[in-house]
């Protein structure tokens, strides 16, 4: 048994939360094309059964989205690997911003694999959730706040990476302005029913936007709930 479960003994899960159904998700993960090891071992590590509710646990390692309450959802495995694949595939970023805390499950995989993860999040009653299972679980290099992260996290600017885990019109320009310049950008973009996943970094000439296929994601909302 790995990391996060040597601190916490509910980490370890029994039966359809036990370390067999992490390691039979990771199998399917790879099957269906997730290649990163380094994406798989952390999910194969991550016990994902704390992060949804406690109703919920024992559909914790399907390959789906599962609600976190407020409306908002965890994202579906498969989703949260492409998306950390795609961010670190052109070299591991040392700070990544992610916009979207909700239930922290995607900044925990990132923050095993980065230094510093800093994370926001509009609606408060999920990011105190998240901090308590950060505090849980050991994980000591995120930084979190309740704000609009259409804004992003300006004092703190500029980062390696930024990951937006919530679908808005268009990717906003605060966040680009926020990248570094070898930066690598990853959002949802488009109407509910319709989003692709986006993928931008900086070109020669200007942004380089490139397609990551089709997906489905909560609406990225204004203001702080
Ligand atoms: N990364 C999350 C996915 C949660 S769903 C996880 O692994 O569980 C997307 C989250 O984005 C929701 O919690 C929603 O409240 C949040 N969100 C939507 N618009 C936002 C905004 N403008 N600023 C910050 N968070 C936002």
């Amino acid at each position: 048994m790995t990391g996060f479960a040597r601190h916490v003994p509910e980490a370890r899960g029994l039966g359809m939360t036990s370390q067999r159904a992490r390691d039979r998700l990771v199998e399917r993960l790879a099957e269906d094309g997730i290649a990163d090891r380094r994406v798989l071992d952390v999910i194969r590590s991550l016990p994902r059964h704390l992060f949804v509710d406690e109703a919920l646990a024992t559909r914790a390692y399907e390959d789906t989205a599962l609600p976190i309450g407020q409306g908002q959802t965890i994202s579906q495995p498969h989703v949260v690997a492409r998306m950390t694949e795609a961010l670190i595939e052109h070299g591991l970023p040392k700070r990544v911003l992610e916009i979207g805390t909700g239930s922290g499950y995607q900044c925990a995989v990132l923050a095993a694999l980065v230094e510093k993860v800093y994370t926001v999040e509009r609606i408060e009653e999920l990011l105190r959730n998240a901090r308590r299972l950060f505090r849980k679980l050991g994980i000591a290099n995120v930084r979190s706040r309740h704000d609009d992260g259409r804004l992003g996290w300006p004092d703190d600017a500029p980062f390696d990476a930024i990951i937006v885990t919530a679908a808005g019109a268009e990717v906003e320009q605060a966040l680009l302005a926020q990248l570094a310049p070898h930066g690598t950008l990853v959002a949802p973009v488009g109407p509910a029913g319709r989003q692709t996943l986006l993928r931008i970094r900086a070109g020669e000439d200007g942004w380089v936007r490139e397609s990551l296929g089709l997906v489905s994601f909560v609406p990225l909302l204004g203001g702080v709930g």
